[in-house]
């Protein structure tokens, strides 16, 4: 799958996945998740959610985190999520923060190999640019304030390095009250962060995809290399990655068939 080389189990231990997600989507999402990509990262992926969920307590073995943040999608409970996301890698020992939405695949193995090109004693924001950034907000005596930052929905990296400078400035909670100060979205408070308080930029990686893009123009012999995938349900038609395999009333996402184009020897994938 990845180089001959390169053994990324080894590595595993080095990453912490977040995964947003809410009360709302449980069932409709974290399904898919659990079938798929979880199965190769179960004892490095948690999902911050807004409620005690036994069911899914259960199914992620205990890998659910009740931030009690809100469940509505503003900026207040989505900055709550991700504040509560980052303190909890700054509380473990890990090297790399990776935060990814709940309608996200992520390919393990490239996301581990991706990894390994990159030291995380050094500053790294990795991610896909929004089509909307550089952002521009008016700050203080009027003056333009222009940053990049990576959407949150195509799934995003930091380093250990680059999270401890941040701690001053989002540590503690702190991320919710510069998200309120600049009344901007999640992914975009990291990026105004880390761009404009410790001054990192960002490193540009294709490989990440959101449902922001047109998914389908990904050719399937490029799926291998891409580390992360979404979906999404347009009005007459799903924004999803182009692959046959199982039939699209049973995987509409696609995840299914991807997975099972990617990792062939899963259970649940035809022989
Ligand atoms: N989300 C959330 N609270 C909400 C709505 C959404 O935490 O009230 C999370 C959701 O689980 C997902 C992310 O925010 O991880 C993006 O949500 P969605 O895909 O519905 O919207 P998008 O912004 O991608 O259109
Ligand atoms: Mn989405």
């Amino acid at each position: 799958l990845v180089g001959k080389d390169y053994n990324y189990l080894e590595e595993m231990d080095d990453v912490f996945i977040s995964v947003k997600t809410t009360r709302h989507y449980h069932k409709g999402r974290l399904p898919i998740i659990l079938a798929t990509w979880f199965q190769l990262a179960k004892e490095q992926t948690w999902f911050f959610t807004d409620i005690y969920d036994e069911e899914f307590q259960l199914k992620t073995h205990g890998h659910m985190i009740n931030t009690n943040c809100s469940s509505f999608h503003d900026h207040k409970g989505l900055c709550c999520k991700m504040s509560a996301e980052f303190d909890a890698f700054i509380n473990t020992n890990k090297k790399w923060f990776c935060h990814f939405d709940d309608d996200n695949y992520v390919n393990v193995p490239r996301l581990m190999h991706f990894l390994s090109n990159y030291s995380a004693r050094e500053d790294w924001y990795l991610g896909k640019p929004s089509v909307l950034s550089p952002w521009e907000i008016i700050g203080k005596d009027n003056q333009k304030v222009i940053f990049s930052f990576a959407t949150g929905g195509a799934g995003f990296c930091l380093s250990r390095a680059l999270t401890l400078k941040m701690i001053p400035v989002a540590g503690g909670g702190k991320f919710i009250s510069v998200g309120e100060k600049i009344g901007l979205a999640d992914d975009m408070t990291m990026g105004y962060i880390i761009g404009r308080l410790v001054m990192t930029p960002l490193t540009a990686v294709d490989q990440f995809h959101s449902h922001l893009e047109s998914l389908r123009i990904i050719r399937r012999e490029r799926f291998s290399d891409q580390i992360t995938f979404s979906y999404s349900p347009q009005d007459n038609y799903w924004n999803t990655v182009k692959i046959e395999g199982f039939h699209a009333t049973y995987d509409p996402s696609r995840f299914l068939s991807l997975h099972c184009f990617l990792f062939p020897y899963f259970k649940f994938c035809p022989r």
